[in-house]
């Protein structure tokens, strides 16, 4: 029964374009009628008609520990009592940056945004202002937020809308933007040694925005030493592998020191914070220190630095155990059930994060993910989410779980797979 999320649909298309606040959230890559949630807790939404779902969203990415986690509640009722903003610096921005930089060492300054959008927009402008060079190299199906220059080929909901590069964009703010293949290192060496005017390159830690599609071995270590042969600024965006895959997040896995990182989704702990860091010398560029302008009303906003805080504090090396042991067992689940189905598919892992192709192959470029049978996953979802399993709306993105998902809720999960995988079989 979705009767009252039809009806809020129906009023939120009179008011919203598409009825939706972000584009993957309307459904249109997989039909049907997008749920409207009410409430979280632990690993399960309920929506509207008071249907229970075991979330595999997680927010995108924020819900590490589970929806309404009491101690990160209780962290934003105290912050929330004391002021909700006060347009000044507050202790809790200084906190987040000391437990941020004691947690990647190549980051040595913070500077707080509230969208992981801004926080690459910023990288990108910082990057340009230190190099004083114009362009930028980033990667087919990387999707680095809305940022205009950062739209060509990328992932996301730009990916599972099938849009081309968006209007609106001139070409002038395009025109400084190199678009290379994903793990292609030798294209990139190509790039940098015919064109001195590279101001950064920037990379998803591990790509998981064309579904995931690790980096190969010393894909990201290449790209840091071309950065450093050649004078530019190598950005990690780890919005979405930022204190997910690790306490570190990606660059716990692999080691590789960008020059400036970009975090968000974990970092803010569900309300809305993101942020940039890296090399002190770089950052020291930024106003008021330096003269590249960058601002924000709500920057370091004290509900999301008592959120964050929280989040990352219990993000124990236990949670993060207890997330790869769930993400293992729920990509078995899943792969185990359409071999049995005779689906054809490729499940695929960058730490904790993973994704479903539904295509044969390894998968590790954007030309090869798209090449998959997105109407199978459509079918797949639809299964899945009768069944009372919550997946997203697009093949195209990652599967979350998180720290709350308990075996009643892998129980559930494994339920489901089987009719799901059959249901996937049934289309061509
Ligand atoms: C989600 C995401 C962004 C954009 O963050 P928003 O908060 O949605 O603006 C940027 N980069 C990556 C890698 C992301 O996953």
């Amino acid at each position: 029964m979705i009767d009252q999320s039809e009806l809020l649909f129906q009023r939120a298309a009179a008011v919203t374009p598409g009825g939706v606040n972000s584009p993957v959230r309307a459904f249109r890559a997989v039909g049907g009628t997008p749920r409207f949630m009410v409430r979280g807790t632990g690993p399960y939404l309920y929506d509207a008609d008071g249907v229970e779902y075991v979330d595999l969203v997680g927010g995108w990415g924020p819900a590490i520990v589970g929806h309404g986690h009491p101690e990160v509640v209780a962290a934003i009722q105290q912050a929330a009592v004391e002021g909700t903003t006060f347009g000044t610096p507050t202790p809790g921005e200084v906190d987040l940056a000391e437990e941020i930089i004691a947690r990647v060492a190549p980051v040595e300054r913070m500077r707080f945004v509230s969208s992981g959008t801004e926080a690459t927009m910023s990288a990108i402008r910082l990057a340009r202002g230190y190099t004083g060079k114009s362009k930028i190299i980033k990667f087919a199906g990387c999707y680095h937020g809305h940022v205009d220059s950062l739209l060509a080929a990328a992932g996301s909901g730009v990916t599972t809308l099938g849009l081309p590069d968006s209007p609106g964009v001139t070409p002038g703010q395009s025109a400084d933007t190199i678009v290379l293949p994903y793990n292609d290192l030798g294209a990139v060496a190509d790039v940098m040694a015919s064109d001195s005017d590279i101001a950064a390159v920037i990379t998803e830690a591990a790509a998981a925005n064309m579904g995931v599609v690790p980096p190969d071995k010393g894909f990201n270590d290449g790209l840091s030493q071309l950065c450093e042969r050649h004078g530019a600024v190598f950005i990690s965006d780890e919005v979405m592998t930022g204190f997910r895959v690790s306490a570190a997040g990606w660059y716990g896995y692999e080691g590789v020191a960008a020059d400036l990182f970009t975090y968000g989704k974990v970092m803010g702990g569900g309300v809305p914070a993101a942020g940039f860091g890296g090399r002190a010398d770089i950052m020291s560029q930024l106003a008021p220190e330096g003269p590249v302008y960058q601002a924000g009303t709500l920057s370091g906003n004290p509900l999301a630095m008592a959120a964050g805080l929280t989040t990352l504090q219990l993000c124990s090396p236990e949670v993060y155990q207890a997330l790869d042991t769930t993400a293992h067992t729920v990509g078995q689940l899943a792969t185990e059930a359409l071999t049995e189905a005779g689906v054809p598919h490729q499940l695929q892992r960058a730490g904790s994060l993973f994704s479903v192709f539904f295509r044969e192959g390894p998968v590790t470029d954007y030309d090869a993910a798209q090449q998959q049978n997105t109407r199978q996953y459509a079918a797949f979802f639809h299964s899945m989410l009768d069944d009372g399993i919550y997946l997203p709306p697009s093949a195209f993105e990652a599967w979350f779980v998180s720290a709350a998902h308990d075996d009643l809720a892998l129980d559930r999960i494994a339920a489901a797979l089987p009719r799901a995988a059959r249901a996937a079989a049934t289309v061509d």
